[in-house]
Protein backbone atom coordinates (compact mmCIF):
# COMPACT_ATOMS: atom_id res chain seq x y z
CA UNK A 1 0.00 0.00 0.00
CA UNK A 2 1.43 3.41 -0.64
CA UNK A 3 2.36 5.33 1.80
CA UNK A 4 0.20 8.44 1.03
CA UNK A 5 -3.12 6.12 1.53
CA UNK A 6 -1.62 5.20 4.84
CA UNK A 7 -1.08 9.04 6.20
CA UNK A 8 -5.13 9.18 4.53
CA UNK A 9 -6.19 7.05 7.32
CA UNK A 10 -4.00 7.88 10.50
CA UNK A 11 -5.00 11.72 9.08
CA UNK A 12 -8.51 10.72 9.41
CA UNK A 13 -7.72 9.37 12.89
CA UNK A 14 -7.86 12.66 14.48
CA UNK A 15 -10.52 14.87 12.13
CA UNK A 16 -13.84 14.44 10.57
CA UNK A 17 -12.81 16.39 7.51
CA UNK A 18 -9.80 17.74 6.06
CA UNK A 19 -9.29 20.40 3.70
CA UNK A 20 -6.76 22.43 1.85
CA UNK A 21 -7.13 26.55 1.78
CA UNK A 22 -5.21 28.46 -1.04
CA UNK A 23 -3.56 31.69 -0.89
CA UNK A 24 -7.06 33.49 -1.17
CA UNK A 25 -8.56 31.74 1.19
CA UNK A 26 -10.64 29.50 -0.52
CA UNK A 27 -11.44 25.79 -0.24
CA UNK A 28 -9.03 23.90 -2.66
CA UNK A 29 -9.85 20.12 -1.92
CA UNK A 30 -12.36 18.71 0.65
CA UNK A 31 -12.60 15.44 1.84
CA UNK A 32 -14.09 13.71 4.79
CA UNK A 33 -17.60 13.63 6.29
CA UNK A 34 -19.89 17.07 6.40
CA UNK A 35 -21.54 18.37 9.61
CA UNK A 36 -24.84 16.99 8.38
CA UNK A 37 -25.72 14.10 6.43
CA UNK A 38 -26.19 14.81 3.12
CA UNK A 39 -23.83 17.90 2.62
CA UNK A 40 -21.00 16.36 0.91
CA UNK A 41 -17.66 18.36 1.19
CA UNK A 42 -15.99 17.12 -1.43
CA UNK A 43 -18.70 18.70 -3.86
CA UNK A 44 -20.61 21.24 -1.63
CA UNK A 45 -17.69 23.26 -0.39
CA UNK A 46 -14.81 23.42 -2.98
CA UNK A 47 -13.95 26.90 -4.45
CA UNK A 48 -15.63 28.12 -1.65
CA UNK A 49 -14.36 30.78 0.72
CA UNK A 50 -13.40 28.93 4.15
CA UNK A 51 -14.86 31.96 6.00
CA UNK A 52 -18.38 31.58 4.64
CA UNK A 53 -18.88 28.03 6.32
CA UNK A 54 -17.95 29.42 9.64
CA UNK A 55 -19.81 31.55 11.77
CA UNK A 56 -19.01 34.84 12.10
CA UNK A 57 -17.34 35.36 14.77
CA UNK A 58 -15.45 32.21 13.77
CA UNK A 59 -14.65 33.38 10.40
CA UNK A 60 -13.26 36.41 11.70
CA UNK A 61 -10.53 34.25 14.19
CA UNK A 62 -9.95 31.93 11.71
CA UNK A 63 -9.33 34.35 9.27
CA UNK A 64 -6.72 36.23 11.40
CA UNK A 65 -5.26 32.66 12.36
CA UNK A 66 -5.00 31.77 8.25
CA UNK A 67 -3.00 35.19 7.81
CA UNK A 68 -0.67 34.56 10.85
CA UNK A 69 0.57 30.42 9.96
CA UNK A 70 3.83 30.09 9.12
CA UNK A 71 5.67 26.98 7.29
CA UNK A 72 6.19 24.11 9.52
CA UNK A 73 3.78 25.37 12.12
CA UNK A 74 0.44 24.23 13.51
CA UNK A 75 -2.23 26.29 14.67
CA UNK A 76 -3.79 25.62 18.16
CA UNK A 77 -7.22 24.59 18.44
CA UNK A 78 -10.23 27.06 17.24
CA UNK A 79 -13.45 26.52 18.56
CA UNK A 80 -15.63 27.00 15.60
CA UNK A 81 -18.96 26.77 14.64
CA UNK A 82 -19.73 25.28 10.96
CA UNK A 83 -22.62 26.14 9.29
CA UNK A 84 -24.70 23.14 7.94
CA UNK A 85 -27.52 24.69 5.93
CA UNK A 86 -30.41 27.43 6.28
CA UNK A 87 -31.12 26.46 9.53
CA UNK A 88 -28.57 24.42 11.11
CA UNK A 89 -25.18 24.79 12.67
CA UNK A 90 -22.78 22.81 14.29
CA UNK A 91 -19.59 22.96 16.65
CA UNK A 92 -16.22 21.99 15.47
CA UNK A 93 -12.53 22.39 16.23
CA UNK A 94 -10.71 23.36 13.71
CA UNK A 95 -6.40 23.12 13.40
CA UNK A 96 -4.23 24.22 10.71
CA UNK A 97 -0.94 22.98 9.28
CA UNK A 98 1.19 24.85 6.63
CA UNK A 99 3.00 22.47 5.15
CA UNK A 100 6.25 23.98 3.73
CA UNK A 101 5.91 22.08 0.41
CA UNK A 102 2.37 23.61 -0.25
CA UNK A 103 2.64 26.91 1.06
CA UNK A 104 1.26 29.35 0.47
CA UNK A 105 -1.99 27.23 1.05
CA UNK A 106 -2.31 25.16 4.18
CA UNK A 107 -4.19 22.11 5.55
CA UNK A 108 -6.67 22.06 7.69
CA UNK A 109 -8.22 19.17 9.94
CA UNK A 110 -11.87 19.54 11.19
CA UNK A 111 -13.25 18.31 14.05
CA UNK A 112 -17.41 17.93 15.27
CA UNK A 113 -18.66 18.11 18.24
CA UNK A 114 -21.75 17.29 19.33
CA UNK A 115 -24.96 17.29 16.82
CA UNK A 116 -26.41 19.89 15.00
CA UNK A 117 -28.52 22.52 16.14
CA UNK A 118 -30.98 24.94 14.83
CA UNK A 119 -29.51 28.72 15.38
CA UNK A 120 -32.85 30.27 16.38
CA UNK A 121 -33.73 30.25 19.68
CA UNK A 122 -37.82 30.80 20.09
CA UNK A 123 -38.92 33.96 21.50
CA UNK A 124 -41.28 33.51 24.64
CA UNK A 125 -42.50 35.20 27.42
CA UNK A 126 -40.27 35.68 30.46
CA UNK A 127 -40.29 33.33 33.09
CA UNK A 128 -42.28 34.48 35.89
CA UNK A 129 -40.90 34.41 39.46
CA UNK A 130 -43.25 32.49 42.92
CA UNK A 131 -45.12 35.49 43.10
CA UNK A 132 -45.88 35.81 39.28
CA UNK A 133 -47.13 32.29 39.14
CA UNK A 134 -48.80 32.45 42.59
CA UNK A 135 -50.91 35.64 40.75
CA UNK A 136 -51.08 33.78 37.33
CA UNK A 137 -53.39 31.00 39.65
CA UNK A 138 -55.31 33.98 41.00
CA UNK A 139 -56.31 35.08 37.12
CA UNK A 140 -57.16 31.22 36.76
CA UNK A 141 -59.23 31.06 39.58
CA UNK A 142 -60.67 34.27 39.01
CA UNK A 143 -61.39 33.16 35.56
CA UNK A 144 -63.88 30.54 37.15
CA UNK A 145 -61.64 27.81 36.94
CA UNK A 146 -62.00 25.47 40.33
CA UNK A 147 -58.88 24.75 41.93
CA UNK A 148 -59.47 21.26 41.71
CA UNK A 149 -58.79 21.96 37.78
CA UNK A 150 -55.31 23.40 38.42
CA UNK A 151 -52.16 21.52 38.99
CA UNK A 152 -48.84 22.82 38.72
CA UNK A 153 -45.98 20.58 36.99
CA UNK A 154 -42.26 21.09 38.69
CA UNK A 155 -39.36 20.55 36.14
CA UNK A 156 -36.06 19.90 37.92
CA UNK A 157 -32.93 20.49 35.23
CA UNK A 158 -30.04 18.98 36.77
CA UNK A 159 -26.75 21.33 35.34
CA UNK A 160 -28.39 24.24 34.49
CA UNK A 161 -25.40 26.82 34.52
CA UNK A 162 -26.13 29.71 32.20
CA UNK A 163 -22.57 29.87 31.86
CA UNK A 164 -22.19 30.19 27.91
CA UNK A 165 -23.48 30.90 24.98
CA UNK A 166 -25.25 27.27 24.38
CA UNK A 167 -26.24 27.02 28.15
CA UNK A 168 -27.92 30.37 27.55
CA UNK A 169 -29.56 29.41 24.17
CA UNK A 170 -30.85 26.24 25.75
CA UNK A 171 -32.45 28.31 28.46
CA UNK A 172 -34.29 30.22 26.48
CA UNK A 173 -35.38 27.14 24.37
CA UNK A 174 -36.84 25.30 28.14
CA UNK A 175 -37.94 29.11 28.57
CA UNK A 176 -40.11 28.76 25.45
CA UNK A 177 -40.72 25.08 25.96
CA UNK A 178 -42.18 25.51 29.23
CA UNK A 179 -44.01 28.73 28.31
CA UNK A 180 -46.00 27.30 25.96
CA UNK A 181 -47.02 24.21 27.64
CA UNK A 182 -48.31 26.19 30.76
CA UNK A 183 -52.21 27.24 30.23
CA UNK A 184 -51.94 30.26 29.01
CA UNK A 185 -48.31 30.03 27.18
CA UNK A 186 -47.38 32.45 29.95
CA UNK A 187 -47.62 30.80 33.14
CA UNK A 188 -44.12 29.05 34.19
CA UNK A 189 -42.19 30.29 36.47
CA UNK A 190 -38.17 29.57 36.92
CA UNK A 191 -38.17 28.72 41.08
CA UNK A 192 -34.80 28.03 41.39
CA UNK A 193 -31.52 28.06 38.94
CA UNK A 194 -32.69 24.40 38.04
CA UNK A 195 -36.10 24.16 39.36
CA UNK A 196 -39.26 25.56 37.25
CA UNK A 197 -42.89 25.08 37.96
CA UNK A 198 -45.78 25.12 35.19
CA UNK A 199 -49.23 26.07 35.53
CA UNK A 200 -51.30 23.03 34.20
CA UNK A 201 -54.79 21.75 34.34
CA UNK A 202 -55.07 18.53 36.26
CA UNK A 203 -55.88 16.42 33.48
CA UNK A 204 -52.31 17.63 31.25
CA UNK A 205 -49.90 14.76 31.44
CA UNK A 206 -46.64 15.67 33.02
CA UNK A 207 -44.19 13.25 30.98
CA UNK A 208 -44.32 15.62 27.95
CA UNK A 209 -42.90 18.88 29.60
CA UNK A 210 -39.23 16.55 30.06
CA UNK A 211 -39.45 15.41 26.47
CA UNK A 212 -40.04 19.15 25.41
CA UNK A 213 -37.04 20.43 27.73
CA UNK A 214 -34.40 17.14 26.23
CA UNK A 215 -35.11 18.21 23.44
CA UNK A 216 -34.32 22.02 24.26
CA UNK A 217 -31.00 20.72 25.19
CA UNK A 218 -30.35 18.19 22.29
CA UNK A 219 -31.03 21.23 19.78
CA UNK A 220 -28.15 23.18 21.62
CA UNK A 221 -25.90 19.69 21.64
CA UNK A 222 -26.38 19.11 25.37
CA UNK A 223 -27.60 16.27 26.99
CA UNK A 224 -30.03 17.19 29.77
CA UNK A 225 -31.70 14.78 32.31
CA UNK A 226 -34.85 16.09 33.45
CA UNK A 227 -37.37 14.83 36.05
CA UNK A 228 -40.99 15.99 36.14
CA UNK A 229 -43.36 15.82 38.77
CA UNK A 230 -47.26 17.22 39.27
CA UNK A 231 -49.25 18.17 41.90
CA UNK A 232 -52.91 19.49 42.27
CA UNK A 233 -53.68 22.37 44.04
CA UNK A 234 -57.09 21.13 45.85
CA UNK A 235 -60.76 21.53 45.96
CA UNK A 236 -63.18 24.06 46.88
CA UNK A 237 -61.05 26.57 48.77
CA UNK A 238 -61.39 29.66 48.52
CA UNK A 239 -59.06 31.75 46.58
CA UNK A 240 -57.42 34.50 49.33
CA UNK A 241 -56.30 31.02 51.21
CA UNK A 242 -54.65 29.23 48.47
CA UNK A 243 -52.97 32.29 47.23
CA UNK A 244 -51.52 32.37 50.99
CA UNK A 245 -51.04 28.54 51.09
CA UNK A 246 -49.32 28.70 47.56
CA UNK A 247 -46.67 30.75 48.63
CA UNK A 248 -46.20 28.96 51.74
CA UNK A 249 -46.00 26.07 49.37
CA UNK A 250 -43.78 27.41 46.71
CA UNK A 251 -41.38 28.95 49.39
CA UNK A 252 -41.08 25.41 50.73
CA UNK A 253 -40.21 24.45 47.38
CA UNK A 254 -37.43 26.86 46.48
CA UNK A 255 -35.44 25.80 50.20
CA UNK A 256 -35.96 22.12 49.90
CA UNK A 257 -32.97 21.79 48.22
CA UNK A 258 -33.13 19.66 44.41
CA UNK A 259 -32.74 16.05 45.93
CA UNK A 260 -36.24 16.49 47.59
CA UNK A 261 -39.24 15.76 45.06
CA UNK A 262 -41.08 19.19 44.85
CA UNK A 263 -44.32 17.72 44.11
CA UNK A 264 -44.33 16.39 47.53
CA UNK A 265 -42.61 19.31 49.39
CA UNK A 266 -45.49 21.31 47.74
CA UNK A 267 -48.50 19.55 49.04
CA UNK A 268 -47.25 18.34 52.68
CA UNK A 269 -46.98 22.31 52.55
CA UNK A 270 -49.94 23.51 50.87
CA UNK A 271 -51.73 20.97 52.90
CA UNK A 272 -50.22 21.80 56.19
CA UNK A 273 -51.15 25.54 55.51
CA UNK A 274 -54.30 24.91 54.79
CA UNK A 275 -55.00 23.15 57.98
CA UNK A 276 -53.27 25.83 60.00
CA UNK A 277 -55.47 28.30 58.35
CA UNK A 278 -58.44 25.31 59.49
CA UNK A 279 -57.02 25.38 63.00
CA UNK A 280 -56.92 28.96 63.26
CA UNK A 281 -60.25 29.86 62.12
CA UNK A 282 -61.46 27.91 64.95
CA UNK A 283 -59.75 29.34 67.33
CA UNK A 284 -60.89 32.96 66.10
CA UNK A 285 -64.67 31.70 65.58
CA UNK A 286 -64.34 30.11 69.05
CA UNK A 287 -62.45 32.59 70.87
CA UNK A 288 -59.97 30.62 72.33
CA UNK A 289 -57.49 32.73 73.25
CA UNK A 290 -57.02 34.42 76.30
CA UNK A 291 -55.91 38.21 76.47
CA UNK A 292 -52.76 39.37 78.76
CA UNK A 293 -52.47 42.94 79.98
CA UNK A 294 -49.36 44.71 80.48
CA UNK A 295 -49.36 47.84 82.45
CA UNK A 296 -47.75 51.32 80.98
CA UNK A 297 -46.51 53.53 83.18
CA UNK A 298 -46.82 57.33 83.66
CA UNK A 299 -42.97 58.10 83.96
CA UNK A 300 -43.59 61.41 85.26
CA UNK A 301 -45.82 59.52 88.33
CA UNK A 302 -45.58 56.26 88.07
CA UNK A 303 -49.37 55.63 87.86
CA UNK A 304 -50.61 53.30 85.54
CA UNK A 305 -51.72 55.62 82.21
CA UNK A 306 -53.00 52.21 80.54
CA UNK A 307 -52.52 48.18 79.91
CA UNK A 308 -51.84 47.09 76.68
CA UNK A 309 -53.64 43.80 75.63
CA UNK A 310 -51.42 40.90 74.45
CA UNK A 311 -53.24 38.00 73.15
CA UNK A 312 -52.27 34.29 74.36
CA UNK A 313 -52.98 30.92 73.06
CA UNK A 314 -52.63 28.64 75.83
CA UNK A 315 -48.96 29.10 77.23
CA UNK A 316 -48.13 29.86 73.39
CA UNK A 317 -46.80 33.61 72.81
CA UNK A 318 -48.30 35.04 69.99
CA UNK A 319 -45.64 35.89 67.56
CA UNK A 320 -45.63 32.86 65.45
CA UNK A 321 -49.59 32.48 65.27
CA UNK A 322 -49.90 35.98 64.38
CA UNK A 323 -47.68 36.12 61.48
CA UNK A 324 -49.16 33.27 60.14
CA UNK A 325 -52.69 34.80 60.56
CA UNK A 326 -51.38 37.78 58.71
CA UNK A 327 -50.23 35.60 55.98
CA UNK A 328 -52.83 33.66 55.26
CA UNK A 329 -55.18 37.02 55.34
CA UNK A 330 -57.07 35.96 58.73
CA UNK A 331 -55.68 38.51 60.96
CA UNK A 332 -58.30 41.28 61.05
CA UNK A 333 -60.65 38.80 61.54
CA UNK A 334 -58.32 37.96 64.67
CA UNK A 335 -57.73 41.51 65.34
CA UNK A 336 -61.29 41.97 65.55
CA UNK A 337 -61.92 39.45 68.19
CA UNK A 338 -59.15 40.30 70.34
CA UNK A 339 -61.22 44.13 70.10
CA UNK A 340 -64.27 42.70 70.97
CA UNK A 341 -62.62 40.54 74.54
CA UNK A 342 -60.62 43.64 75.27
CA UNK A 343 -63.92 45.89 75.48
CA UNK A 344 -65.58 42.82 77.44
CA UNK A 345 -62.98 43.59 79.63
CA UNK A 346 -63.30 46.83 79.92
CA UNK A 347 -66.88 46.77 80.46
CA UNK A 348 -66.68 44.86 83.44
CA UNK A 349 -67.98 46.35 86.74
CA UNK A 350 -64.96 48.21 88.52
CA UNK A 351 -63.04 48.83 85.17
CA UNK A 352 -64.55 51.83 84.25
CA UNK A 353 -61.86 53.94 84.25
CA UNK A 354 -59.07 51.48 82.33
CA UNK A 355 -57.86 52.44 79.00
CA UNK A 356 -56.34 49.80 77.22
CA UNK A 357 -54.92 49.66 73.97
CA UNK A 358 -55.04 46.73 71.68
CA UNK A 359 -52.90 46.08 68.80
CA UNK A 360 -53.85 45.60 65.19
CA UNK A 361 -51.64 44.45 62.46
CA UNK A 362 -50.64 46.86 59.23
CA UNK A 363 -52.13 44.28 57.38
CA UNK A 364 -56.00 44.70 59.41
CA UNK A 365 -54.98 48.68 57.95
CA UNK A 366 -54.99 47.54 54.31
CA UNK A 367 -58.74 47.82 53.91
CA UNK A 368 -61.87 49.03 56.09
CA UNK A 369 -63.65 45.66 56.99
CA UNK A 370 -61.35 45.81 60.49
CA UNK A 371 -62.14 50.14 60.62
CA UNK A 372 -65.82 49.36 60.02
CA UNK A 373 -66.26 47.28 62.16
CA UNK A 374 -64.11 48.15 65.61
CA UNK A 375 -66.27 51.52 64.82
CA UNK A 376 -69.52 49.91 64.87
CA UNK A 377 -68.95 47.69 67.84
CA UNK A 378 -67.95 50.87 69.63
CA UNK A 379 -70.53 52.60 68.67
CA UNK A 380 -73.17 52.03 71.57
CA UNK A 381 -70.51 52.77 73.99
CA UNK A 382 -68.68 56.12 73.38
CA UNK A 383 -66.36 56.37 77.02
CA UNK A 384 -64.98 53.24 75.34
CA UNK A 385 -63.60 54.83 72.73
CA UNK A 386 -62.31 57.20 74.48
CA UNK A 387 -60.29 54.68 76.75
CA UNK A 388 -59.11 52.62 73.88
CA UNK A 389 -55.72 52.84 71.93
CA UNK A 390 -54.49 51.24 68.37
CA UNK A 391 -50.99 49.94 68.36
CA UNK A 392 -50.27 49.48 64.94
CA UNK A 393 -47.77 46.43 64.90
CA UNK A 394 -46.46 45.15 61.40
CA UNK A 395 -46.09 49.24 60.39
CA UNK A 396 -43.93 47.20 57.70
CA UNK A 397 -46.97 45.73 56.21
CA UNK A 398 -48.27 48.94 55.22
CA UNK A 399 -48.15 49.63 51.45
CA UNK A 400 -51.13 51.91 50.70
CA UNK A 401 -50.66 54.79 53.39
CA UNK A 402 -52.82 57.19 52.35
CA UNK A 403 -55.16 54.18 52.87
CA UNK A 404 -54.42 54.01 56.60
CA UNK A 405 -54.00 57.86 57.08
CA UNK A 406 -57.75 57.48 55.98
CA UNK A 407 -58.96 54.72 57.78
CA UNK A 408 -56.62 56.08 61.24
CA UNK A 409 -58.19 59.23 60.52
CA UNK A 410 -61.34 57.64 61.08
CA UNK A 411 -60.99 55.81 64.14
CA UNK A 412 -59.38 59.18 65.58
CA UNK A 413 -62.20 61.48 64.62
CA UNK A 414 -64.17 58.90 66.62
CA UNK A 415 -62.05 59.60 69.66
CA UNK A 416 -60.06 56.10 69.52
CA UNK A 417 -56.14 56.99 70.16
CA UNK A 418 -53.99 55.59 67.76
CA UNK A 419 -50.42 54.45 68.30
CA UNK A 420 -47.64 53.27 66.02
CA UNK A 421 -45.67 50.37 67.59
CA UNK A 422 -42.22 49.01 67.53
CA UNK A 423 -41.20 52.56 66.35
CA UNK A 424 -37.64 52.88 64.79
CA UNK A 425 -37.18 49.30 63.43
CA UNK A 426 -37.20 49.44 59.63
CA UNK A 427 -36.22 52.40 57.33
CA UNK A 428 -39.78 53.27 56.78
CA UNK A 429 -40.94 54.95 60.50
CA UNK A 430 -40.21 58.03 59.42
CA UNK A 431 -41.85 58.30 56.62
CA UNK A 432 -45.25 56.62 58.27
CA UNK A 433 -44.23 59.31 61.07
CA UNK A 434 -44.95 61.51 58.11
CA UNK A 435 -47.69 60.21 56.83
CA UNK A 436 -49.79 59.28 59.50
CA UNK A 437 -51.19 61.27 61.98
CA UNK A 438 -50.79 59.25 65.23
CA UNK A 439 -51.64 60.65 68.93
CA UNK A 440 -48.37 58.28 70.15
CA UNK A 441 -45.85 56.44 69.13
CA UNK A 442 -44.01 53.30 71.00
CA UNK A 443 -40.18 53.47 70.92
CA UNK A 444 -39.20 49.60 70.10
CA UNK A 445 -37.54 48.13 72.49
CA UNK A 446 -33.82 47.61 70.75
CA UNK A 447 -33.39 51.26 71.44
CA UNK A 448 -34.23 50.98 75.37
CA UNK A 449 -32.17 47.58 75.96
CA UNK A 450 -29.08 50.03 76.16
CA UNK A 451 -29.66 52.74 76.98
CA UNK A 452 -28.45 53.31 80.36
CA UNK A 453 -25.16 52.13 78.36
CA UNK A 454 -24.69 53.17 75.54
CA UNK A 455 -24.34 57.00 74.58
CA UNK A 456 -25.54 56.80 70.78
CA UNK A 457 -28.60 54.49 72.20
CA UNK A 458 -29.64 57.84 74.14
CA UNK A 459 -28.84 60.34 71.60
CA UNK A 460 -30.82 58.65 69.42
CA UNK A 461 -33.52 58.42 72.02
CA UNK A 462 -33.49 62.52 73.07
CA UNK A 463 -33.47 63.30 69.32
CA UNK A 464 -37.15 60.72 69.09
CA UNK A 465 -38.35 62.46 72.12
CA UNK A 466 -37.90 66.00 70.67
CA UNK A 467 -39.53 65.32 67.09
CA UNK A 468 -42.26 63.89 68.73
CA UNK A 469 -42.93 66.59 70.94
CA UNK A 470 -42.65 69.38 68.19
CA UNK A 471 -45.18 67.30 66.69
CA UNK A 472 -47.37 66.56 69.81
CA UNK A 473 -47.05 63.01 70.22
CA UNK A 474 -46.83 61.24 73.19
CA UNK A 475 -43.18 58.39 73.55
CA UNK A 476 -43.76 55.50 75.14
CA UNK A 477 -40.40 52.91 75.96
CA UNK A 478 -40.93 49.46 75.72
CA UNK A 479 -39.15 46.73 77.17
CA UNK A 480 -37.86 48.75 80.11
CA UNK A 481 -36.32 45.71 82.73
CA UNK A 482 -34.07 47.69 84.92
CA UNK A 483 -33.80 50.70 86.93
CA UNK A 484 -31.45 52.35 85.33
CA UNK A 485 -33.37 52.03 82.16
CA UNK A 486 -36.39 53.40 83.73
CA UNK A 487 -34.49 56.51 84.94
CA UNK A 488 -32.54 57.43 81.92
CA UNK A 489 -36.06 57.09 79.64
CA UNK A 490 -37.53 59.49 81.88
CA UNK A 491 -34.71 61.90 82.62
CA UNK A 492 -34.83 61.79 78.21
CA UNK A 493 -38.57 62.93 78.64
CA UNK A 494 -39.92 59.81 77.25
CA UNK A 495 -43.40 60.34 78.80
CA UNK A 496 -44.36 56.35 79.67
CA UNK A 497 -42.90 53.19 79.91
CA UNK A 498 -43.67 49.42 79.96
CA UNK A 499 -41.47 46.19 80.64
CA UNK A 500 -41.14 43.85 83.19
CA UNK A 501 -39.54 46.32 85.84
CA UNK A 502 -43.11 47.92 85.87
CA UNK A 503 -45.18 44.76 85.49
CA UNK A 504 -45.03 41.22 83.18
CA UNK A 505 -48.52 40.74 81.43
CA UNK A 506 -51.23 39.07 83.63
CA UNK A 507 -54.70 37.86 83.36
CA UNK A 508 -56.06 40.91 84.35
CA UNK A 509 -56.26 44.54 84.27
CA UNK A 510 -54.16 44.89 87.73
CA UNK A 511 -52.44 47.65 88.54
CA UNK A 512 -49.35 46.51 89.84
CA UNK A 513 -47.53 48.32 93.18
CA UNK A 514 -46.38 51.87 91.45
CA UNK A 515 -42.55 51.87 90.50
CA UNK A 516 -40.67 54.59 90.83
CA UNK A 517 -41.03 58.23 90.98
CA UNK A 518 -43.94 59.75 92.52
CA UNK A 519 -46.00 56.85 93.28
CA UNK A 520 -50.06 57.64 93.58
CA UNK A 521 -52.38 54.31 94.70
CA UNK A 522 -55.25 54.23 92.82
CA UNK A 523 -58.58 51.59 92.51
CA UNK A 524 -58.10 48.41 90.91
CA UNK A 525 -58.03 49.66 87.13
CA UNK A 526 -58.52 53.52 87.89
CA UNK A 527 -56.78 55.52 86.00
CA UNK A 528 -56.63 59.05 84.88
CA UNK A 529 -57.19 60.73 81.67
CA UNK A 530 -55.36 60.35 78.75
CA UNK A 531 -54.00 63.64 78.42
P1 LIG B 1 -45.65 44.16 70.95
O1 LIG B 1 -46.98 44.74 70.61
O2 LIG B 1 -44.47 45.02 70.72
O3 LIG B 1 -45.76 43.70 72.44
C1 LIG B 1 -44.71 43.75 73.36
C2 LIG B 1 -44.10 42.40 73.57
O4 LIG B 1 -42.98 42.51 74.44
C3 LIG B 1 -45.03 41.41 74.28
O5 LIG B 1 -44.68 40.13 73.78
C4 LIG B 1 -44.62 41.53 75.72
O6 LIG B 1 -44.91 40.39 76.51
C5 LIG B 1 -43.13 41.72 75.59
N1 LIG B 1 -42.54 42.44 76.70
C6 LIG B 1 -43.10 43.41 77.46
N2 LIG B 1 -42.21 43.88 78.35
C7 LIG B 1 -41.05 43.24 78.15
C8 LIG B 1 -39.74 43.30 78.75
O7 LIG B 1 -39.47 44.07 79.66
N3 LIG B 1 -38.80 42.45 78.25
C9 LIG B 1 -39.06 41.59 77.24
N4 LIG B 1 -38.09 40.80 76.82
N5 LIG B 1 -40.28 41.50 76.65
C10 LIG B 1 -41.27 42.33 77.10
P2 LIG B 1 -45.78 39.13 73.31
O8 LIG B 1 -46.97 39.17 74.19
O9 LIG B 1 -45.09 37.83 73.10
O10 LIG B 1 -46.23 39.74 71.92
C11 LIG B 1 -45.37 39.76 70.83
C12 LIG B 1 -45.97 40.51 69.68
O11 LIG B 1 -47.10 39.84 69.15
C13 LIG B 1 -46.48 41.90 70.06
O12 LIG B 1 -45.41 42.80 70.15
C14 LIG B 1 -47.42 42.18 68.92
O13 LIG B 1 -46.71 42.61 67.79
C15 LIG B 1 -47.98 40.80 68.64
N6 LIG B 1 -49.32 40.71 69.27
C16 LIG B 1 -49.64 40.38 70.54
N7 LIG B 1 -50.98 40.40 70.70
C17 LIG B 1 -51.51 40.77 69.50
C18 LIG B 1 -52.85 40.99 69.03
O14 LIG B 1 -53.84 40.87 69.75
N8 LIG B 1 -53.01 41.37 67.70
C19 LIG B 1 -51.92 41.56 66.91
N9 LIG B 1 -52.11 41.93 65.63
N10 LIG B 1 -50.65 41.36 67.32
C20 LIG B 1 -50.45 40.97 68.60
MG1 LIG C 1 -47.92 46.45 70.95
MG1 LIG D 1 -43.52 46.59 70.47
Amino acid sequence: MRISQRLLGLAFASADTLLEIDADGVISMAIGAGPVPGVDPGTAWLGRPLTELLGKASGMVVNKALGEILPGIRSPHHDVVVVCDAERVRRARLRIFCLPDIAPAVSCALVYEGDAFCLAVPQAPPLLDAQGLINRVRVALDSGQASEDVALAFVDVPGLTGEGEAQQRMEARIQAALQSASVDGASAARLTQERFAVLRNQGDDAEPLSHCVREAGAAEGLDIQPTTTQAGIGSGLAPGLVMRALKVALEACIESGDTVRPDQVFSRNLKATLKEADRFSTIVQNRDFQLNFQPIIDLATGNVHHFEALARFGNEGPAGTVALAEDLGLIDKFDLAVAEKALQHMRRPGYGLARVAINISGVSLGSDAYIKALLKMTQPFPDIRSRLLVEVTETAAVSDLEGAERRLGALRRAGIRVCLDDFGVGAASFEYLQNLSVDTIKIDGSFIRDVATNQRSSVMLGHMVDLCRSLKITTIAEMIETEAQADKVRELGIDMGQGFYFGRPSVDLIAPEPVGRAPVRRRQGEVAGWA
